[in-house]
């Protein structure tokens, strides 16, 4: 029996690779062996966690949940213009430190590049 946190990982890595088509409540619990109570258990897990969305189907003439992943891919195009991948201080940025990007406005202005126009 894999560990819990192994058993999570695999669900959510089905899910993910589901894509678009959703993945059967069902079919999650049988291919990670495990009971249909323990596949519903992980299931409303990952709902509350915000990292699936269940969706009831009619499927076989029966409602059921689909499961769709939420996990977005991280492309070189969403972390383009980032002006911590050219600071100078990114090793000495960190939260809490004199340094943070919890105050970096190079960072805030790029997060919010509409506001920033707005405001110019
Ligand atoms: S958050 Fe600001 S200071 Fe920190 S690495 Fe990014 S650009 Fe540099």
């Amino acid at each position: 029996m894999p560990r819990k946190n192994d058993l999570e990982r695999k669900a959510l890595q089905l899910v993910f690779e589901a894509s678009s088509e959703g993945l059967l409540q069902s079919d999650m619990w049988k291919a990670l062996g495990v009971t249909s109570r323990e596949g519903s258990r992980l299931a409303l897990k990952f709902e509350e966690k915000g990292a699936v969305e269940r969706r009831k189907v009619l499927h076989n003439g029966r409602w059921t949940y689909k499961l769709f992943s939420q996990t977005k891919l991280v492309t070189l195009e969403s972390i383009k213009g980032c002006p911590c991948i050219v600071c100078e201080d990114l090793d000495k940025c960190f939260e809490g430190g004199q340094i943070s990007p919890l105050n970096c406005q190079p960072l805030s202005l790029w997060m919010v590049p509409s506001t920033a126009e707005e405001d110019a």
